[in-house]
């Protein structure tokens, strides 16, 4: 299929999940994850009007910041190891995978050098699964509250993946408890600022993960697709 089609179908999915669940279209924000195409596709879809790119890892995702980094917003998702920081920050707006003090930190220290702040989601590990990164649950509260010190993080949400499940509809736990986890921190005292974002939803549960409150899916496969790349 090609890009206008796979967009304009990704597009009816998500009015659809928005009024289903009386949402509004324009609450919800694509992130095109393109760690699986070219630059060429990348850039394709940058023209398409998805301006947000979300990339998993710097060496792959170097060859289109070059290309794109003017023209779209770039979203760190992948898991970032602290000697990465420096390739990152300052180059990404967004950072959707913090979940250690070490990595604040880095981050910290890598932001005051370049006089910026940036803004953070905490990944929390919903549902347990050994395989994924992130925070437990029970853990984000004493990270935020560590994370007051550093004047250069502004924490601004939640992120998750929910485990891959042939029926999406089984992710909904996972989505709802990042939610009602947002929302029990908005009403703590821990807060100088609510957390507005809600990072969750990927190709085979977004739909989900929309009823369920996400202000930002991260979209690979059914919107830019799959390509053999050798590249970077
Ligand atoms: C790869 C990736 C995605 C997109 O995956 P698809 O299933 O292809 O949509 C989203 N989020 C993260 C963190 C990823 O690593």
């Amino acid at each position: 299929m090609a890009l206008e089609s796979r967009l304009r179908d990704v597009e009816n999915r998500l009015e659809q999940a928005c009024s289903r669940s009386g949402r509004r279209r324009e609450d919800v924000r694509i992130i095109a994850v393109t760690k699986y195409v070219s630059t060429a596709t990348a850039e394709a879809v940058v023209r398409a009007g998805v301006t947000h790119i979300g990339e998993n890892r710097w060496p792959d995702a170097k060859a289109k910041w070059e290309a794109l980094g003017d023209q779209a917003v770039f979203h760190y998702i992948g898991s970032l190891q602290t000697n990465k920081v420096k390739d990152v920050i300052g180059k990404f707006d967004y950072i959707h995978s913090l979940d250690r003090l070490s990595l604040a930190e880095a981050i910290q220290k890598r932001a005051q050098a370049l006089d910026l702040t940036v803004s953070c989601l905490l990944q929390v590990n919903v549902s347990g699964e050994l395989s994924k990164h992130g925070l437990e649950p029970g853990a984000v509260r004493p990270l935020l509250e560590e994370l007051r010190r550093f004047d250069r993080i502004k924490p601004i949400g939640l992120m998750t993946m929910a485990p891959y499940e042939s029926e999406s509809e089984e992710t909904r736990p996972v989505f709802r408890a990042l939610r009602q986890l947002r929302d029990e921190l908005n009403a703590s005292s821990v807060l100088d600022e609510p957390l507005t974002e809600l990072s969750m939803g990927m190709s085979n549960d977004f739909e989900v993960a929309v009823e369920e409150g996400a202000t930002w899916v991260r979209l690979g496969t059914v919107l830019v697709g799959k390509e053999e790349i050798e590249e970077g």
